[in-house]
């Protein structure tokens, strides 16, 4: 058992003001209306949160405007911006303990996990896009005379205005910050409609975020039901831009209601992600990747990748390795520093992991561990490890819980067809020592991101994206930095 010293042990659990973030102050919804936030270890409640309406949307997105046309964030000078934005970082880091006790507490996450991966995440994102806040340029360029007139062109990247956010509950403070601080590093003005199974992180980043010296109106929070508060934001005139993490039946609802205003969309969706195992692997290094790949976050991670293609020869050692990872696991409190695997966010998504359990079975596949639910007090599932085919639909569908289906494959080829029969694009897993392998598969992988032998939390130097049912647009990065930005041309003749 590991010790919990004072260094680890778990911040308690202290709720921020469970109201609106608008114009810098906290208010309830205007129809006085909240929601109930579950811990889903005990099920007990931890908030009773204000659930914002569309006419909270609407007093958002107009405080959002007025900041951005009055200029107090848009028009300062970007070293200014940035030196706000680093101090975010700092705050977010401090207060790392804090934010990653609400996390816990409302999804069910490792404590250890948020505080050591998520919030210091989320403040590198801070930290990142700080640095750009003073470095958001175009290009110029010498243009062919025209007759006798000498010709320059060049690009302006503007800020893009009002920003509309909307985030899952998965990762709920560094999804954020992987949207929030681009925006106000490019100038925006931002409102964000945090996902109701995890709001008070977000709400908490709003008042570290006015502490370090945004101004009121630039960042609004409105926790609300999704298809109140979260339509109202994605339909809204006001806003210039939505920017979505979720799932994809939620984002092509997103796209088409941003769509009727011709605003600018980007999504982040679901993922199935193939990780794909030559023979030439190193089983050892590589096996507790594989078994994170499929367990970490209880298998509620955008990139898990839940399906495990492995060559035939090497196929009975990497199921060993995985069963055995998934029979060590300590499930339980996501608090006791003791704890492999936390809970399964609510009875809805437990309910839903157990039914793709039951039809894993049902249509064939070989059930090597795990498979039920544990205790019945909060939602908890044993990690769960099926032998099958990638035809059975715990292989073709985002399951979002801790359930690995192995696959084999006799040559690359078919490795490379099977990894990319999917409606999802999102990132895939490589394991080889062989450069050649390596080399000639990542180009024909119809994902946005290929990670070699390892994985972890996005770089925030690196754009993150998918493609097809995994979504559009890329975050972090320049691209990420660049999607809150309008580019504008010049010719200027003389
Ligand atoms: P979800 O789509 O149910 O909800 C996401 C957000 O959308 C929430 O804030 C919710 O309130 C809101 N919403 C729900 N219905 C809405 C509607 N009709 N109009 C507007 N907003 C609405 O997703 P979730 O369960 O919170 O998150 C899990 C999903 O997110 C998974 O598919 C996962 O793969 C994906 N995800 C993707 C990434 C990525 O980077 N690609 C990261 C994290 C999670």
């Amino acid at each position: 058992m590991t010790e919990t010293t004072a260094a680890t042990a778990p911040h308690p659990v202290v709720v921020p003001e469970p109201l609106l973030r608008i114009g810098g102050r906290a208010v309830p919804a205007r129809s006085g209306a909240t929601f109930t936030s579950v811990n889903p270890a005990n099920e007990e409640v931890v908030a009773q949160i204000a659930a914002g309406g569309a006419a909270d949307i609407d007093a958002a997105v107009d405080a959002a405007r007025a900041t951005f046309d009055d200029g107090a964030w848009s028009q300062m000078p970007g070293a200014e911006r940035g030196r706000i934005l680093s101090r975010a970082a700092d705050l977010i880091e401090q207060h790392a303990p804090e934010l990653s006790a609400l996390e816990t507490a409302e999804m069910g996450k490792l404590y250890a996990d948020t505080v050591a991966g998520d919030i210091p995440a989320a403040a590198a994102s801070f930290r990142h896009y700080a640095g750009w806040a003073d470095k958001i340029a175009g290009d110029a360029m010498l243009l062919p005379d025209v007759g006798t007139q000498h010709r320059f062109g060049y690009t302006l990247r503007q800020p893009l205005g009002v920003v509309g956010a909307i985030t899952p509950w998965n990762n709920p403070t560094v999804v954020a910050a992987w949207k929030v601080a681009p925006a106000l590093a490019a100038g925006c003005s931002v409102v964000v409609k945090p996902a109701e199974d995890a709001s008070l992180s977000t709400l908490k980043l709003a008042d570290l975020l006015a502490e370090a010296g945004v101004p009121d109106g630039a960042f609004n929070v409105v926790p609300g039901l999704g298809p109140e508060a979260g339509a109202a934001l994605a339909a809204h005139e006001g806003i210039d831009k939505i920017t979505f993490t979720g799932s994809p039946a939620v984002g092509k609802t997103i796209t088409s209601l941003a769509g009727e205003k011709f605003r600018k969309v980007t999504l982040e969706l679901g993922g199935k992600a193939p990780q794909l195992i030559f023979p030439d692997a190193d089983l050892e290094a590589s096996l507790p990747w594989i078994a994170m790949g499929n367990f970490y976050h209880q298998g509620q991670v955008c990139a898990a990748g839940t399906r495990v293609i492995v060559h035939e020869s090497i196929a009975d050692q990497v199921v060993e390795g995985l069963v055995e990872f998934a029979r060590g696991a300590v499930v339980g409190d996501p608090f006791d520093a003791a704890t492999t695997q936390g809970t399964i966010v609510n009875r809805k998504q437990l309910d839903r992991i157990l039914g793709y359990i039951d039809k894993g079975r049902a249509e064939g596949a070989e059930l090597l561990t795990g498979g039920v639910r544990v205790g019945d007090r909060g939602f908890f599932v044993e990690p769960t490890v099926f032998r099958g085919n990638n035809d059975l639909t715990i292989a073709r569908e985002e399951i979002f819980g801790p359930v690995a289906t192995v696959i084999t494959f006799k040559t690359t080829e078919e490795a490379v067809r099977l990894a990319n029969t999917t409606k999802y694009g999102l990132n895939a897993f490589i394991f080889s020592q062989n450069l050649s392998t390596v080399h000639s598969v990542i180009p024909q992988l119809r994902v946005g991101t290929v990670w070699v032998n390892g994985w972890g939390v996005p770089d925030p130097s690196l754009p993150w994206g998918g493609r097809e049912a995994s979504g559009i647009g890329r975050e972090l990065g320049r691209s990420g930095l660049e999607a809150f930005t309008e580019e504008k041309t010049v010719h200027l003749g003389y």
